[in-house]
């Protein structure tokens, strides 16, 4: 079989499990620790809620409600998506029945549990380790990693170093039984073509499963917004990003999931770049131009 010009999300589950699956996101209640030191600058919470969410739901009803709005599609199984804020802030003997709670429901095929780097305890990894044992499910740990240059970090006021990053990617595979995953911003101030491309090598180098790729988006009542409006941020049109994927692509191996090549923000809150393209065209878009052009994900890993 011929493989994918980008092993999407959809593209790798649909290959594992044979029927498409989804993400229920839920939310915990737990605010990112990193907000006492005035957040990432390019971050506000209400950025990544889906619409059915409401946190004063607990997480059995947030479920529920995920599942009528998700279920009722194309999708019979799904990944309970711990996407809000630093979810692994919460102390690990609190997360730990949460998770529990989200694995046993017969749909849920695993977790996927996006959070920072310097919040990754080795009780909640054992914990979860032995969740999967028993239930046979599997998790993902997304972590938020951005950029692997220090100045990029510090820039997003993200209040961790690279090495944190590296240490828990190794901490994390020493299990065994989880997957990790990166979030990359791909056009932060200061970065160059060959920085992003620096940032791809590296991550991909430490044997991650999965990546999350963002264009920068400004977001209303963020310090990046403030940036914005005193013209000190420039941002990518759609054909600029278009570009910079097909040779950003090439050096992410084969194997590794792409879950996201954009951001998609409700338009409420999303300042710039405004497109207005749908997601699906945008990928409609890129694929072609992968296609025209004969670019393959892992054409340039070695
Ligand atoms: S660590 Fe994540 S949740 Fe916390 S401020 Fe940064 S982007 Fe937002």
């Amino acid at each position: 079989m011929k493989p994918p010009h980008i092993r999407s999300f959809s593209y790798h589950y649909r290959e594992k499990y044979g029927q498409p699956i989804g993400k229920i996101a839920v939310d915990i209640g737990h605010t990112c620790p990193n907000r006492e030191n005035g957040g990432c600058i390019f971050c506000r919470s209400a950025g990544f809620t889906p619409a059915y969410l409401l946190k004063t739901d607990n997480i059995a009803v947030q479920i529920a409600k995920g599942k009528k709005s998700l279920l009722k599609g194309r999708f019979k199984k799904y990944f309970t998506y711990f996407q809000q804020e630093t979810a692994t802030a919460m102390a690990a003997e609190q997360l730990l029945p949460i998770c529990d709670l989200a694995l046993r429901d017969s749909d849920c095929i695993g977790i996927i549990i996006s959070t920072r780097p310097d919040y990754i305890e080795d009780e909640l990894l054992s914990g979860l380790a032995a969740l999967l044992g028993s239930t046979g499910k599997e998790c993902l740990i997304e972590l938020g990693v951005q950029s692997a240059h220090e100045k990029s970090l510090t820039f997003l006021n993200r209040n961790h170093s690279f090495e944190d990053v590296r240490n828990a990617v190794q901490r994390i595979r020493q299990y065994k039984v989880f997957e990790t995953g990166a979030h990359l911003i791909l056009g932060i101030p200061g970065e160059n073509e060959a920085d992003m491309i620096a940032t791809v090598q590296t991550v991909c180098g430490m044997g991650i499963n999965a990546v999350k790729l963002h264009h920068l988006q400004v977001i209303r009542d963020t310090p990046l917004h403030d940036m914005y409006v005193r013209e000190e941020v420039r941002l990518f049109s759609f054909d600029e990003y278009s570009q910079l994927l097909l040779k950003i692509l090439p050096f992410i191996p084969a194997e590794v999931t792409i879950h996201r090549l954009w951001t998609t923000s409700h338009p409420d809150i999303l300042v710039a770049p405004r497109w207005n393209i749908l997601a699906a065209v945008l990928s409609k878009k890129l694929l072609r131009k992968m296609a025209e052009n004969g670019i393959y994900q892992g054409d340039k890993c070695y």
